[in-house]
């Protein structure tokens, strides 16, 4: 069992449902994320096509038992390029973000899981959905940038 890193107490009642994303607090845009993990894992890129391939190469910071970044808060000292995903700009990312998402979701105009967290009120259920990445990732540390292709996988659903 892991608890769950963000806290999600004393939220309003499914706030996401009337508060515009524009209009969170800090505390309400962070609860949105599920925790999956699958934002940290690495993506290819077709240059032609633009299509974008997931694979199971994980970020360095992706903690495979947890599904959490080891050191969120400080997280861009070591990889500066970790995207900080925010209300006027989480349009641009659609592209790449996870299907099952909040952020995407919410966007979207679309409900949240019953597994979410925020619903659930256990990060736990987002691992018994198996929506997670939880067991099934490799660090960037141990494959070639060359075999990430390898590696590439479905999102898990
Ligand atoms: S994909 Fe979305 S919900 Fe899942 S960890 Fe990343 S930001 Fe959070
Ligand atoms: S730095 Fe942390 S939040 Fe960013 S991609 Fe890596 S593990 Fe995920």
């Amino acid at each position: 069992m892991t608890d769950d890193p963000i806290d999600r107490t004393g939220l309003p009642p499914r706030y996401w449902e009337t508060t515009p994303p524009g209009k969170m607090t800090d505390r309400e845009w962070e609860a949105l994320c599920d925790g999956c993990g699958k934002c940290c894992l690495n993506k290819l890129e077709d240059e032609d096509t633009g299509e974008v391939a997931l694979t199971r190469v994980a970020c360095r910071l992706l903690d495979d038992a947890t599904c959490r970044c080891a050191k969120y808060p400080t997280r861009h000292r070591y990889v500066p390029e970790c995207i900080t995903l925010d209300p006027a700009t989480i349009h641009q990312h659609m592209y790449w973000l996870p299907q099952t998402c909040a952020y995407r979701l919410i966007h979207e105009g679309r409900p949240l899981y019953n597994w979410h967290p925020l619903i659930s009120g256990t990060a736990e259920t987002v691992h018994r959905a198996g929506v997670s990445v939880r067991g099934m990732t490799r660090s960037e540390y141990d494959v070639a940038d060359d075999d990430w292709e390898d590696h590439i996988i479905e999102e898990p659903l």
